[in-house]
């Protein structure tokens, strides 16, 4: 998979269906097949980034290749 934020795959997973991003230092997780994105603050609180976003953006995909 890959950012929807930067479009890069620096992924790491961190849970079960929770994802990092490494190179934008944000949270991914999956629910329902949908990607729902937070920022981690510095303080450890998220704040959802899913309001920048179009809904095709968020539709989580399994890669292909
Ligand atoms: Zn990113």
């Amino acid at each position: 998979m890959e950012c929807p934020n930067c479009s890069r795959k620096d992924i790491g997973k961190i849970g079960v269906n929770q994802y990092y991003c490494w190179n934008c230092f944000i949270e991914l997780s999956i629910e329902k097949g949908r990607l729902s994105l937070h920022q981690v603050e510095e303080d450890g609180s998220l704040t959802s980034l899913d309001d920048l976003f179009e809904d095709h953006d968020l539709t989580y995909r399994e890669s292909t290749s």
